[in-house]
């Protein structure tokens, strides 16, 4: 059985003031049951965000993090320097990262191996274009990212993975996928998982649903029989409005 998880990016915004007051919010509003939730706030307020989190349940996440664990790369973070301040959780491959950072699935697949042996549990995002899915070409892109951003991953440590379905289009644009669209993507990878790691694996494997998450749509789109949750953007910045995304995920 699949626990639903409610994840908010935070991307490039806040300030050090707004970082702490929105977790305390997420923090104080998330009680003791419900959706698993966690918050990736950017990483220079990470240390500060953690201090807020502390024993509440919501759990803390990086936006990225570099394929090894030290050495000369300037401006880059490691996943041991992540879990060191108290992630336990990186998103890895944002369609963002793709698109202005250079992240192929070869990289988030070395990434997300790195991740996952410093004890980070990757969430690994595919999702197509606009043009992509008008070309007729979603699946076999989604089957691209998907087994290229995993080709590093065995069989048992799939089992810590998330995949998060964002279609570009949907990605702070207010479009959010319908929740046929959102469960015919979750089902297939789903599906290829299956054909890769087994039947077992693949039912266990929490897949989030991303792109113009809100309060409003939430309930519909985690009510699909694939879609475990969301991983929400631009709505994880006003604390009040994802709590009530993560109590639609309950
Ligand atoms: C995201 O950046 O992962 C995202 C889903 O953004 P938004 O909810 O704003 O569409």
């Amino acid at each position: 059985m699949r626990r639903k998880f409610v994840a908010g990016n935070w991307k490039m915004n806040t300030n050090r003031a707004t970082a702490i007051e929105l977790a305390k919010t997420v923090a104080a509003g998330a009680g003791t049951v419900g959706a698993r939730v966690a918050v990736c706030p950017p990483a220079v307020y990470l240390e500060a965000v953690a201090a807020v989190l502390a024993g509440s349940r919501v759990e803390l996440g990086g936006q990225n993090a570099y394929l090894t664990n030290a050495g000369a790369f300037t401006g880059e973070n490691s996943p041991a320097m992540l879990k060191d301040i108290g992630c336990g959780l990186v998103i890895l491959g944002h369609s963002e990262r793709r698109q202005f950072f250079g992240e192929t699935d070869e990289s988030v697949s070395k990434k997300a191996k790195i991740a996952l042996e410093n004890g980070l549990e990757p969430i690994v995002c595919v999702g197509e274009t606009l043009q992509e899915r008008q070309a007729g070409k979603t699946f076999e892109v989604l089957r691209t990212q998907i087994l290229g951003s995993l080709q590093s991953i065995d069989a048992p440590n799939l089992s810590r993975v998330v995949i998060a379905y964002e279609p570009v289009w949907a990605i702070g644009t207010g479009v959010n996928a319908t929740p046929d669209q959102a469960q015919e993507a979750h089902a297939f990878l789903r599906g290829l998982i299956a054909e890769k790691y087994g039947l077992s694996l693949s039912q266990n494997l929490v897949i989030l649903y991303g792109g113009s998450v809100k309060a409003d749509n939430a309930a519909t789109l985690f009510g699909q029989p694939d879609v475990d949750g969301g991983l929400v953007g631009g709505a994880a910045l006003d604390g009040k409005g994802f709590l009530q995304i993560v109590a639609a995920g309950a």
